[in-house]
């Protein structure tokens, strides 16, 4: 069955723009008769992330979103990402990378790469290089990428093509990278609907050439603006009060705003009925903090 979904990763409390992508994934997955599910990306945090997924979670609740099932988490699923990563070894899509960040940045690319893309230093190490390098730190796991680009279907966006670099699949810590975790996950979860920040549009390519090299399907993406403080800069903590709680102790009703900011108004139910995917706003929203 088709299900859309939200994936908060629990390093704080969610922001009013947040919530907004939350509300926005939850519309669009209820509006399309899907089911909603919530999945934890706490790869970095573990659990202590719980207090700040506990947050998030009420939070959700408090904007009167529901979702179906359990909420997955990504610590939990150290096991379903090993397995696909042993795939792609198997194939041979996959080597050792011993660069630290620094080698990366500093290394020279080919003039056509894509700023911040991997040189491609240990892609091709010959055996005795790599069995010396191999005597350091735990190498992270790359893809062995045989296309320059993918694309995937955006409903707001377009066809979403982009360049398909080297990824990251597993990193030194041993901890599965991000783009593996959700390629993964969306597919295992039955998620056919993305709808998130168009702060990971350039995630894409990678993350749907993923599935298809683990013959997954590749979901529908949504990527909607991001908000944005009065500079035009993302909105972030230091912006001042941006959390539901925050607002809440201003008086102030989220949902409203976030209602108000879709050109919307009226509780959930009334948002459902009077969604129109087509006319959601493509320029990012402008939070003037109260
Ligand atoms: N966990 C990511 C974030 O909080 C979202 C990833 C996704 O929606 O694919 O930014």
């Amino acid at each position: 069955m088709s299900a859309g979904r939200f994936a908060p990763s629990p390093s704080g409390d969610l922001h009013i723009g947040n919530l907004r992508t939350a509300v926005l994934a939850w519309l669009f997955a209820r509006g399309t008769g899907r089911r909603f599910l919530l999945r934890v990306e706490d790869l970095d945090q573990g659990r202590s992330g719980a207090e700040a997924e506990a947050r998030q979670l009420q939070d959700l609740r408090e904007l009167g979103l529901d979702w179906d099932g359990e909420v997955v988490r990504q610590s939990d699923r150290a096991d379903t990402y090993a397995a696909a990563l042993e795939r792609l070894t198997e194939e041979g899509r996959t080597y050792p990378c011993f660069c630290s960040r620094r080698e990366i940045r500093e290394a020279t690319r080919a003039p056509h790469a894509p700023p911040g893309s991997y040189p491609g230093t240990c892609r091709d190490l010959d055996p005795a290089e790599r069995d010396r390098r191999a005597t350091g730190r735990p190498p992270a796991i790359r893809l062995r990428a045989e296309v320059d680009s993918w694309s995937a279907t955006d409903l707001v966006l377009g066809e979403l093509a982009g360049p398909v670099d080297d990824l990251v699949l597993r990193r030194g810590d041993g901890t599965a990278a991000y783009h593996l975790a959700v390629a993964v996950d969306d597919a295992d979860q039955g998620i056919d609907q993305v709808v998130r920040g168009d702060d990971l549009v350039g995630s894409t390519p990678g993350q749907a050439h993923l599935a298809h090299l683990l013959d997954l399907p590749a979901p529908t993406y949504a990527h909607v603006p991001l908000a944005v403080n009065v500079q035009g800069q993302r909105l972030a903590k230091r912006d001042g009060a941006v959390t539901a709680a925050d607002l809440r102790a201003l008086g102030l009703d989220p949902l409203a705003l976030i209602a108000a900011s879709l050109g919307l108004a009226g509780d959930l139910p009334r948002l459902l009925r009077d969604f129109d995917p087509a006319a959601l706003p493509r320029e990012p929203w402008v939070f003037r903090t109260p």
